[in-house]
């Protein structure tokens, strides 16, 4: 049924937390609301400017960590974002904008710091390494999601209190850094450290938050998302063979030390 009232989606601080094509999970959203005939506006929120605080759905992208430490400056002190959460909307965050959502995240000086306190996490760092690379997860947060496929480049290691369930049960990759739990579930809060972007990968989940907003969507069926979903899962899968070798195994470990060095 289409509504009478247009859909506002609010794309938070773009130019800083949008990491890995983490915009994509706007246009995903907005296309799938769009092809169910759903009236939606994209609306783009930049630091300078004060967000509206009656969206129905919020994205917060990942960042590196200087741009992640920008976006909270501004952040910290929105109050209408602080506001429409608080009091229900839905929200995806993605990597550093799980870290932000959090009880309290690790800042880029090493510090342990109060963060927005909507999920019941706290985010430290992995000692010595980061996340890099393909993640598989089986979802558990949310009710009738096939599996979850993304990316991830992050040093977060994400640690659920007993308010926030787990998105996924990780197959392959970090995930919250621990290798067993990916991404948080609390209210209508979606965080993940998948990037992919991760609507794109897992259609499913965009559906799941626009139905948060817009009730029961008839399918939407996309035969080249699922062969891309279908080629990210194997192509995961494979390197994990390729990484129980020896030298695979070496060059991952270089790779993250690099990546560490530009502080992603
Ligand atoms: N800067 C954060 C970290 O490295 C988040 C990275 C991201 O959003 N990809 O953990």
């Amino acid at each position: 049924m289409p509504r009478d009232s247009e859909l506002a989606v609010v794309l938070v601080y773009p130019d800083l937390l949008g990491t890995y094509g983490d915009r994509g999970n706007a246009l995903a959203l907005t296309y799938r609301a769009r092809a169910r005939d759903l009236p939606v506006r994209l609306i783009e929120v930049a630091p300078d400017e004060s967000a509206p605080e009656s969206a129905d759905l919020y994205l917060v992208g990942g960042g590196e960590d200087v741009s992640q430490a920008l976006a909270w400056e501004t952040l910290k002190a929105e109050k209408n974002i602080i506001a429409a959460l608080q009091g229900g909307a839905t929200c995806l965050a993605v990597c550093a904008g799980f870290q932000l959502l959090s009880r309290e995240f690790r800042d880029r000086d090493g510090d342990m710091v109060a963060g927005l306190g909507l999920l019941d996490v706290v985010c430290a760092r992995l000692p010595d390494r980061r996340a890099v690379g393909e993640v598989v997860a089986e979802p558990v947060g949310i009710p009738g999601l096939p599996t979850l496929s993304g990316y991830e480049n992050h040093q977060g290691n994400a640690v659920l209190g007993p308010d926030a369930r787990p998105l996924g049960r990780v197959t392959r990759g970090l995930g919250n850094g621990d290798g067993q739990t990916e991404g948080a579930v609390q209210g209508n809060v979606v965080a993940t450290y998948l990037h992919g972007p991760v609507l794109v990968r897992n259609p499913a989940l965009a559906d799941h938050l626009l139905e948060t907003v817009a009730g029961p969507l008839a399918p939407l069926p996309d035969e080249a998302v699922e062969r891309l979903r279908r080629e990210r899962i194997s192509a995961a899968m494979r390197s994990e063979e390729k990484e129980n070798s020896g030298i695979f195994h070496k060059l991952r470990a270089i790779g993250g030390r690099m990546t560490k060095a530009r502080g992603a």
